[in-house]
This record gives structure tokens, sequence and C-alpha cells, in this order.
């Protein structure tokens, strides 16, 4: 079957959601004050009891037996860089196989070039120790320049807040006023500036609805 857990903010409640062909089955476990859970997470509220009626219902409807669903057959399993998900060069120092459409011919890896790794520019953040001719310049990582965000009503504004980063240690400035790095989301236009301690800075303009 497939199941999945979840646990929200704050741990005030916690899910467990699974199916089989035949049958779904959602626990949700929480208070209806919304008041905290205690040591519970979606692995120990939820999914003991989402385990028993699933069984259960198991017994009662039947089937459970096979996969969830029919695996399309143009599918091939096809070996793949472990890193990068392209086709493995002789480069690669680890492969995997994934399904993958038998005609979908995917482009051989570019990342492995002997000892070297070359991630493309959008990953290079994600890796500290790649250092390239850009790290010498200032970027602003979160947010995208130009982003909007909407505000959810439903939501407590301490859980509405955006995480700024940057390619290096900053301090930031949100409209021209200090901040931290983790900001409450304010409807309008906003300019955020980060600056490190050589000066240099970046700026991003976003718009919260
Ligand atoms: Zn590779």
């Amino acid at each position: 079957m497939a199941v999945k857990t979840g646990t929200s903010q704050a741990y005030r409640d916690n899910w467990t959601i699974g199916y089989t062909r035949e049958i779904a089955v959602g626990v949700w476990v929480g208070n209806f004050d919304r008041s905290e859970l205690r040591n519970s997470s979606g692995i120990t509220g939820a999914a003991p009891i989402f385990h028993d009626v699933i069984l259960a219902a198991v017994k009662r409807v039947g089937g459970g037996r096979g996969p969830i669903v029919d695996r399309p057959a143009d599918l091939e399993l096809q070996p793949i860089c472990a890193l990068s998900g392209h086709r493995p060069s002789t480069e690669c120092p680890a492969i995997e196989s994934e399904w993958l459409p038998a005609s979908d011919r995917v482009a051989f890896c570019s990342w492995h070039h002997g000892e070297r790794v070359e991630l493309p520019a959008e990953y290079r953040a994600w890796e500290p120790h790649v250092r390239t001719a850009e790290a010498a310049v200032l970027h602003i990582l979160n947010p995208p320049d130009g982003s909007t965000y909407w505000i959810d009503p439903t939501l407590h504004a301490e859980f509405q807040a955006l995480q700024l980063k940057a390619t290096d240690r900053v301090t930031w400035m949100v409209d021209g006023r200090h901040t931290e790095a983790e900001w409450s989301l304010r409807g309008g236009k906003h300019t955020i500036t980060a600056v490190d301690g050589e000066g240099r800075r970046d700026s991003v303009t976003i718009t919260v609805r």
C-alpha cells in the first residue's frame, strides 16, 4: 500500500493517509482546541491507528495484495547517475536505476569530470566547498527577485515568514530598515537588501498580497 505520515507546525496535529487498490484510510490525531500534542508525531500518533484500521478493512473488503498501480507499459529500467539523474558517463562514481519512458533517452551526465563535480548554477549554493569565480559576488538566494507571496488568512502570522538567504553572512534590510533573516510577510511591494562586512550588497524586489 501507499502510506504517508505528516505532522503540522508546532505539533498541533498529525496525519497518516494511505490506500490499497480497494480502500483509502485517513487518520487525523489532534486536540479540537488546537492545543499542542505531547510526545506525538505521525509515526506514534496516527500511524498505529491507521495500521489497525486498514488491516481490519483489508480483512473485511479483501484485496491489498497486488501492486497499487499498474506499471505503464512504456517504462523501462534505465541506469542513471545517482547525483545528476542523467545517463551515466564513464566518470560517474555511483549509478542507480530508475523507471523511465523507453523513448526518453536522457542526456549523458555533464556534472562529473574526473574527481571534479561541476554543478549547474542553480545548485551551486547548496555545496559550500564548490568555489567558483561567482562566489566573489554577493547574491541573494532567497527570495528570488520579482517573486510574489500570498498571505494565508487561515494561518498565524508567525508561520508566514520568509527565510532570507544569501551566498554569504550578511545583514538584512527590508525597505531600508534592519531586519532579522526571518522576516514576517507584510502586504505591499518591498525591496530586500543584503549587505556583508565588506560592503558588498545585493537587492531584490518582491510583492506580498
Ligand atoms: Zn554523473
